[in-house]
């Protein structure tokens, strides 16, 4: 049985009192035990938000790491930091990331590679633009960049994995990818990772994101092949997050 994970990704938004208000909302409501569920805060915060809900049942992460493990690069941050102010998940390979920070697919494995070695879970990223789409490449792209990962890890590492499927088109635009179409490419995700191994296929965590809301959570994660949802704007709402968090349970 896979447990849902509900992920919050605050990308450049939030604030420390946005933090606290999380901390205070969370504390006071029990989550259902069967969900799991994680906030992805930028940087600065994750003192404060492993403080804030230290005693709730919700993990910190952050959005991305180096790929180095210390040295010399100025304004980057480790995996061993990330992990030593208590993130325990990474995204990798985020849209956001690959097209406005040029990550390409060795850039997003030797992330994975970098999170893996520090202890963190690295959920990786994967989804097509819209020309993609219409040009009927959606599973070419979204397998590509999952295999670009997995072929050069090890069984151990893999099972260790997170995989979002987030269309670019659906991600920040109130457009989201119907039940039906998500579900065929969580489907052909988990085809694809049963090549692996079927217990790699059975086991691995498949999470929706793009313009996931609290009226459009339910029907999503219904889908046998959706196990949870990386929300982005919804996230920066107590309630709306709340909601979809009570959604999954
Ligand atoms: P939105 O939920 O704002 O569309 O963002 C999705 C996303 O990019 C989460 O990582």
């Amino acid at each position: 049985m896979r447990m849902p994970l509900i992920a919050g990704n605050w990308k450049m938004n939030g604030s420390l009192s946005l933090v606290e208000e999380f901390g205070r909302a969370f504390a006071g409501i029990s989550l259902p035990v069967n969900v799991e569920v994680a906030l992805m805060v930028p940087f600065p915060f994750l003192g404060a938000a492993g403080q804030a809900l230290g005693e709730t049942a919700v993990t910190v992460g952050a959005q991305t790491l180096s790929d180095r493990p210390s040295g010399a690069f100025t304004g980057e941050v480790s995996g061993a930091m990330l992990r030593e102010c208590g993130a325990r998940l990474v995204l990798v390979g985020h849209s956001e990331r690959r097209a406005l920070f040029g990550e390409d697919d060795a850039a997003v494995l030797a992330r994975v590679q970098a999170a893996l070695h520090a202890g963190l879970t690295p959920v990786l990223c994967v989804g097509e633009t819209l020309e993609e789409r219409e040009a009927e490449r959606t599973e070419a792209v979204v397998l590509g960049q999952v295999e670009a990962v997995f072929d050069a890890l090890d069984a151990a590492e893999r099972a260790r994995l997170v995989v979002a499927y987030e269309p670019v088109w659906a991600i920040g635009t109130g457009r989201t990818a119907s039940p039906e179409q998500a579900q065929a490419v969580h489907a052909a995700i988990r085809s694809c990772l049963a090549r692996y191994d079927a217990g790699l296929a059975g086991g691995m965590r498949l999470l929706y994101g793009g313009s996931m809301k609290a009226d459009n959570a339910a029907e999503l994660l219904a889908q046998p092949d959706i196990d949870g949802g990386l929300v982005g704007g919804a996230s920066l709402k107590v309630d709306d997050f709340l909601a979809i968090c009570q959604s999954a349970g």
